[in-house]
């Protein structure tokens, strides 16, 4: 027997289930993938509000990697709540040395405003992280904090990616604005969507950036596997009823 496909998560845990490495394991086991989750922070939370953060010793962040990467054939990860620099420098020097491809998801803020960083996060993300990673899935937020530019339209949101694309590939998802998502990978492409109204997006952002890491590791390229994560997203903020319920629906590959 063969065995499945292998991504790593490297997230905080988010006790709702709505977020984190328990959204992040979800995505992946529901398109096939075998999930695996390095824990960096543990949050308490509720789909209302964050009401406290631990994060993990960072030794032991490197531990929980080298241990897993140690036995298994992992060769996307995602990065998703990473808190502090101190977290960032280690999840970097752990991603060179097992030559993981990385996908980062630059979690920062809860959805429902909770800070899950700590000042200075974006920098440190942007000088050790970006420069490893094959792409980063920042909301319009995100975006501004990473990029400094202010974003109210489409050709804000463009300029932003050009500001983070001088790092790494970028998409920045338009679930905030008009619903577009704007990628850059040395030219722009402009996925076009629809603004969904919904209470039901908590977690949306780790689903989405898990859901492209499946289907890198699945051997797709990156252009189809944000095509799919942008349709895959949508559907689990229609159907599900807490958070992103992405497990509870099937889809085909593109
Ligand atoms: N990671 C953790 C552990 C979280 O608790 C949250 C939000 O609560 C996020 C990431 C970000 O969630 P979203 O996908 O809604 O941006």
């Amino acid at each position: 027997m063969d065995k499945r496909t292998i991504a790593m998560t490297i997230a905080g845990f988010d006790p709702s289930g709505g977020a984190g490495v328990l959204n992040d394991v979800k995505t992946f086991e529901s398109l096939g993938v075998y999930g695996t989750a390095v824990v960096t922070s543990l949050t308490a939370q509720n789909i209302h509000e964050v009401t406290g953060v631990l994060p993990v010793d960072v030794g032991f962040i490197e531990k929980q990697m080298d241990t897993v990467l140690q036995s298994e054939d992992i060769k996307y990860a995602k990065t998703g709540m990473l808190y502090s620099q101190e977290i960032v420098k280690a999840v970097a020097s752990r991603v060179e040395e097992h030559e993981l491809k990385l996908v980062v998801d630059p979690v920062m803020v809860a959805g429902s405003g909770g800070f899950l960083s700590k000042k200075g996060l974006a920098e440190s993300i942007k000088k050790y992280l970006l420069p490893l990673s094959v792409l980063t899935t920042p909301n319009i937020h995100e975006a501004e904090t990473l990029s400094g530019i202010k974003i109210e339209n489409e050709g804000d949101a463009i300029e932003a990616a050009l500001e983070i694309g001088k790092h790494c590939d970028v998409v920045v998802t338009g679930g905030h604005l008009k619903g577009s998502d704007i990628f850059y990978n040395g030219s722009i492409h402009v996925f076009e969507g629809e603004l969904m109204e919904s209470n039901n997006t908590h977690g949306s952002g780790c689903t989405y950036s898990s859901a492209v890491t499946a289907m890198l590791s699945k051997g797709c390229d990156i252009e189809s596997s944000i095509k799919f994560a942008g349709n895959f997203v949508k559907e689990s903020i229609k159907y599900g009823t807490r958070g992103t319920l992405n497990q509870m629906w099937k889809f085909d590959d593109p």
